[in-house]
């Protein structure tokens, strides 16, 4: 693999040879990949990276794929929209708004970011069946990768997931399995699936793989701001990879001279109904102590965060803040985007909206940073989210003048 050295332990440091492996022996911490970055800084070039694709692969050095000559499994991920916010900077107080819109990748979330690094790394260690544990949108996301790879797919998810995200997996034509249980039930149980059936999952035995796919949301939101970070991003947490590995990407950007020296602040957004995270940070806590999860953001319904910890001292070193948005914020923030900026989120969107409001609200982002939110998921994943109950919606018969008598009484 291109510009790998191996895997090694967050914890201990102890270092392992390149394979579907993500816990440390010695001390059971989480494994990450290793960069001979003297070598990538050598090798690489911002200008090569200008002349790429307009999608996720432009970054193809600076991730842990297959060598270059490979062709590559391909859904067209990435290089999504970074848009000024202007009228929803103008609600929340903040003159340099941005939305990274994630919701228009391939199956409608960030996820193909991660698996389309993961599908590749699975088919290159000679993997047959792809799978994963998931809340929903990693499902449909692996699913697809799998349908392009021609290869076999489950996917495992809780049993009371929306039906639009169980639609949006199972039309690939892999096979779904439900365990009645939440996301922390279903995570346990795929850990020895994957042992005893010796199947590649995209987010446990390929974990160290698959969390470097976030690091391209970092590395374009950058480019697209004409190679400059931004001063404050909002993330949105789960698992906790993104959030951590976007920061890391920054850094990557810095250490490779890309990106001018300076700083990010990085701030968590989860649902007050599971913010093992947020309310770690809220209280001052070093731990984050497991909860039960009871949030309509499903998407983000993980009690037990595997990268948890290190997303909680992400946020604390970078001098950024956390916050949590109760189920009517988060159906406020949805509304609140859509109406604002032409964009429709799902759940997970809401709960970043809704806490970057709080957060502004709080003062902990500053009226003149640029700041970028990270919209991660698609309105139509969790539609029912959004009652109809106020909103302009209404029946008349099918007349001009009925239409004509609607529009005065309007105006009376
Ligand atoms: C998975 C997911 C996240 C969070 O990802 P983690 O890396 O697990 O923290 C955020 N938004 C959406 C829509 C997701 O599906
Ligand atoms: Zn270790």
């Amino acid at each position: 693999m291109s510009f790998l050295q191996g895997l090694r332990c967050r914890i201990c440091h102890a270092e392992y040879p390149l394979s579907a492996n993500h816990v440390c022996s010695a001390c059971l911490g989480p494994l990450e990949v290793v960069y001979d970055w003297d070598r990538l800084a050598r090798s690489v070039s911002r200008q090569a990276v200008e002349h790429g694709p307009y999608s996720m692969w432009r970054y193809r050095d600076l991730l842990p794929l297959p060598d270059g000559d490979v062709p590559l499994i391909d859904l067209g991920t990435g290089f999504t929209p970074l848009l000024r916010a202007d009228n929803l900077g103008k609600a929340l107080g903040l003159r340099h708004l941005y939305i990274k819109n994630d919701a228009v990748n391939p199956t409608y979330s960030f996820k193909d970011r991660v698996v389309g690094v993961a599908v590749n790394v699975a088919r290159s260690f000679g993997f047959k069946t792809l799978a994963c544990a998931s809340t929903g949108n990693l499902a449909a996301s692996v699913a697809a990768h799998a349908a392009k790879a021609g290869m076999d797919c489950y996917v495992f998810i809780p049993w009371d997931l929306e039906p639009a995200k169980i639609v949006n997996a199972a039309v690939y034509g892999c096979n779904v399995v439900k365990l009645r249980g939440d996301y922390d039930h279903v995570n346990r149980v795929c850990s020895e699936i994957a042992d005893n059936f010796g199947w590649a999952f995209a987010n446990i035995n390929l974990r160290p793989f698959y969390a470097e796919g976030s690091k391209t949301l970092a590395y374009e939101t950058a480019e697209q701001l004409g190679w400059r970070a931004p001063d404050h991003i909002v993330s949105p947490i789960a698992g906790g990879s993104v959030l951590t590995k976007m920061a890391r990407g920054f850094e990557d950007l810095r250490q490779l001279g890309w990106i001018p020296a300076g700083h990010t602040r990085v701030s968590g957004a989860q649902a007050a109904g599971c913010a093992p995270v947020s309310s770690a940070f809220l209280e001052g806590r070093e731990h984050v102590t497991p909860v039960r999860p009871n949030t309509i953001a499903k998407s983000l319904a993980i009690g037990n965060p595997a990268d948890g910890e290190v997303a909680l001292r992400t946020i604390r070193t970078s001098g950024g803040a956390a916050e949590m948005a109760t189920d009517d914020e988060i159906v406020a923030g949805i509304r609140l985007l859509a109406s604002t900026e032409g964009i429709f989120t799902e759940t997970a969107g809401g709960v970043t909206v809704a806490c970057a409001q709080r957060l502004a609200e709080g003062g902990k982002i500053d009226p003149d940073e640029t700041v970028v939110l990270y919209i991660t998921g698609n309105g139509l994943k969790t539609p029912d989210a959004v009652t109809t109950a106020g909103l302009s919606i209404r029946e008349i018969p099918a007349d001009i003048e009925a239409f004509e008598a609607m529009m005065s009484s309007a105006v009376a």
